[in-house]
């Protein structure tokens, strides 16, 4: 397998001089900044945003750095991991003419994203154990060279996925980055509630990675709204290129740095988690209506049922919020249950036992 970036790039992205900033221009220190059109007098707030944030985020890039074992240079930063995949239809794919292949059922913002972007959506069924069907992904792949009718240019991979919960097999994901010369997507934004392992660390081993992981899911910083994509150098200097130039504003960029350095808080919460699911599944298998509990390893779980939508309804009137997903491909009958506090879980499954 050849992979070259350059073949897959769309010329437009080749060709683009990216917008300089006064930030860009000078770095260093100074005395009086007069060159970004700001407001010298602060801001009419307790604590002063009156100058334009790092247009990199170096500092949280650092912090993480060390934590994932990743170098700064491979680190992207996005407004959510969203910014991330959208970055990539956009650099990637050319509007009406290239595709990209999703295997199915999994995060729905994928195919919004695709749709925003006017790219073709080739949905792959996983199989009933919701694996990848590698076969059926191969077949439909359209190769790159010589393809002017347009080329499959990214396939996206969440593992573990959303919503069936489950990883997907290691080696069925290293036959896909061996073999694709477009882009791999490894979603991992539930990576820390997995067993396995994640592939920030393969960078060097496979050059056609793009690793996605969030601060949203198992860093409790959903609001912050800051996503990260890892890959090569030459990639993220792509996407560096195409981003907004100062996507992460200052709030988000110092609350970020400084929860990264609350690690320890996080382990806790994550094996609280992991362990509050092993009882949930445990729990919701002795329900009458439950007709299965899918393996999760992610910090929600699947649960097919008599009448999903019923129970939903029945939920909803006692105050408690689940994702119904009975209307989505493979996973009819089935409600996505988020693991919250045990006091939440307790909650929920009262409720639960008062169905008849
Ligand atoms: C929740 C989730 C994300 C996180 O998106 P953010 O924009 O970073 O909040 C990404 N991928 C999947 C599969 C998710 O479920």
């Amino acid at each position: 397998m050849e992979f070259d970036l350059n073949k897959i790039l769309r010329d437009n992205i080749k060709k683009l001089v990216p917008y300089s900033s006064a930030r860009d221009e000078f770095k260093g220190d100074a005395t009086v900044f007069l060159d970004a059109n700001e407001n010298s007098h602060g801001s009419p707030l307790p604590d002063s945003y009156n100058r334009y944030p790092d247009p990199l985020q170096w500092e949280v890039k650092k912090k993480l750095s060390k934590i994932k074992g990743v170098p700064p240079q491979n680190i992207f930063l996005g407004n959510g991991s969203d910014e991330a995949i959208d970055i990539l239809f956009r650099v990637f794919c050319r509007p009406g003419i290239d595709n990209v292949i999703i295997p199915s059922p999994t995060y729905g913002m994928y195919e919004v994203s695709a749709n925003i972007n006017d790219v073709e959506i080739r949905k792959v069924s996983l199989s009933g154990d919701f694996q990848l069907n590698i076969e059926a992904i191969s077949e439909n792949i359209s190769p790159l060279e010589g393809d002017r009718e347009g080329a499959t240019k990214l396939i996206y991979i969440c593992s573990p996925n959303n919503p069936t919960a489950n990883s997907f097999d290691r080696e069925d994901i290293e036959i896909i980055l061996n073999n694709f010369n477009g882009l791999v997507v490894i979603d991992e934004a539930y990576i820390n509630f997995s067993k396995q392992k994640t592939f920030v660390n393969e960078l060097t081993e496979y050059p056609n990675l793009v690793v996605l992981q969030t601060l949203s899911k198992a860093w409790g910083l959903a609001g912050l709204r800051v996503g990260m994509a890892f890959a090569s150098e030459q990639i993220i200097n792509v996407f560096n290129k195409v981003k907004p130039p100062y996507n992460i504003n200052v709030v988000s960029q110092r609350l970020a740095l400084e929860a990264l350095n609350n690690i320890d808080q996080v382990n806790a919460w994550i094996k609280e988690t992991v362990a509050e699911r092993e009882q949930m599944v445990l729990a919701l298998v002795q329900l009458p209506f439950v007709k299965k509990v899918y393996p999760s390893d992610a910090n929600f779980i699947l649960v097919r049922m008599n009448d999903a939508r019923q129970v939903y309804d029945y939920l909803v009137k006692n105050g408690i919020i689940v994702r119904d997903r009975s209307k989505v491909m493979l996973c009819e009958g089935c409600l996505r249950i988020t693991i919250g506090t045990k006091e939440e879980n307790v909650v929920l499954l009262n409720s639960l036992k008062e169905i008849k």
